[in-house]
């Protein structure tokens, strides 16, 4: 069987490990980036931790397996008539069988400025642009900012507000640097933080980031950004490092050749029972319109679910239904304090930075062998010696 995935993230990659298993597969996997992210950990690399926790090279996870051909490649466009993808270089790519893992991309809901005037860590370019901002204010200009922002009361926004400020320290005492007391500040358009988890976990989680020193601020809706800061509720809110963790969309892909899928309220692909959008192309992850979609656990879930269903095929035998199942969430606020909720549980402290760093062991071990799994983990706790450039490795 002959299988093209697009996307190397969470879903493809993971897709075409599976398939891979079947050695008389051959796997076709177009992704515009010769890495795969490990997004939740962005927020440590972009806060001093060690950038080999957040990127492996496609290479190194696919390493052995002759199976899977790796393209990189940036896909533009679809005619699922004729079964061809094209790209943004102008090369087309016939497939057999089709799964679309594009992820998400950031959107600012067109509040002018942010597109200019915020800095974002969801991508190695992001976070470097990010860090060269602290280093040249600090290093450079010995200055540190009366107040750093946050925008985004939801899972990345938390975390990297309860990192911020203990990251600044740090540089300033790199760089003697005097800090005093740094202000951090997190932004949420929302009556609460964490509005999708319980109302007692959003109260437990505003008073640890008030404890460690982060400014909560709620019910507080971003007008726009300039040079020198933002305006919120009609007044301005001065920094010059602005971070939006807020908004995430659809991959433009799909509104681009929109005639050819269906789209649900929230812009993503409506999928059936087997996650098929129209022309019997699989969608899966942050793309289709799932339950539980905009989480990597999900979109695990989802490639393990279609790859297993392609094989069951080849095998003559029924595919299966899809069951959505609701994930684990656990979310560090500080390196010794977390919460957890799934299904009615809920902890807070030390239990749940246990879950979530068994949880992260667990992520990377989906795509990678146990001891190198276990190297990427550790590498959570190494602090960046270069606090400039996140250096990735060598790309091959
Ligand atoms: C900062 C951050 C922190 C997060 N933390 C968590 C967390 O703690 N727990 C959790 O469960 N989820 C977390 N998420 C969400 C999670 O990362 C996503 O739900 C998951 O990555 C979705 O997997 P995916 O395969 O759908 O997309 P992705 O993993 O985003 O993969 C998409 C792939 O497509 C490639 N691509 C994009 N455009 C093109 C193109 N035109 N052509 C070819 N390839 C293309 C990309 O380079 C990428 O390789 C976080 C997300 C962010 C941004």
């Amino acid at each position: 069987m002959n299988v093209t995935i697009v996307g190397g993230g969470f879903g493809g990659v993971k897709a075409a490990l599976e398939l891979a298993k079947d050695s008389k597969n051959h796997i076709t996997l177009i992704s515009d980036k010769p890495d795969f992210q490990y997004y939740p950990a962005l927020y440590g690399t972009a806060t001093g931790r060690s950038h080999l926790q957040s990127w492996v090279p496609l290479g190194t996870i696919f390493a052995g397996k002759n199976n899977i051909e790796v393209i990189i490649d940036a896909v533009k466009s679809i005619d699922p008539v004729a079964k061809k993808l094209t790209s943004e270089t102008g090369n087309d790519y016939h497939y057999e069988r089709l799964i679309m893992a594009l992820g998400s991309v950031t959107t600012y809901f067109g509040i002018e400025g942010l597109d200019d005037f915020a800095y974002g860590i969801k991508s190695y370019d992001e976070i470097k642009r990010l860090k060269h901002h602290l280093y040249q204010a600090i290093a450079e200009e010995h200055e540190v900012e009366k107040q750093y922002v946050v925008i985004g009361g939801g899972p990345t926004g938390i975390e990297l507000a309860a990192s911020m400020g203990e990251y600044i320290k740090r540089l300033c005492d790199h760089h003697n640097v005097r800090h005093g007391r740094v202000k951090v500040t997190l932004l949420e358009a929302m009556p609460r933080l964490l509005p999708k988890m319980s109302e007692k976990t959003s109260a437990k989680v505003k008073e640890r980031l008030e404890k460690i020193g982060v400014t909560v601020r709620l019910n507080e809706k971003v007008e726009s950004a300039s040079a020198d800061g933002l305006m919120v509720g009609g007044k301005p809110l001065r920094s010059h490092t602005i971070i939006w963790t807020s908004g995430v969309a659809n991959h433009p892909f799909f509104a681009a050749n929109a005639e050819h899928f269906e789209f649900a309220k929230n812009h993503k692909v409506i999928v059936d029972e087997y996650l098929r959008a129209k022309h019997g192309i699989h969608v899966i992850g942050d793309n289709a319109a799932t339950p539980f979609s905009g989480l990597a656990q999900t979109a695990l879930r989802d490639a393990l679910f279609v790859a297993r269903n392609l094989r069951r095929h080849k095998a003559g035998k029924r595919p299966k239904k899809y069951r959505p199942v609701m994930p684990v969430i656990a979310i560090p606020v500080g390196d010794d304090w977390a919460v957890f909720e799934w299904h009615g549980i809920k902890l807070y402290g030390w239990p749940a930075v246990l879950l979530r760093r068994a949880a992260d062991l667990v992520g990377y071990h989906d795509i990678l062998p146990l001891g190198q799994a276990l190297g990427q983990w550790r590498a959570q706790t190494i602090v960046e010696d270069d606090y400039f450039t996140p250096t990735p490795h060598k790309k091959k």
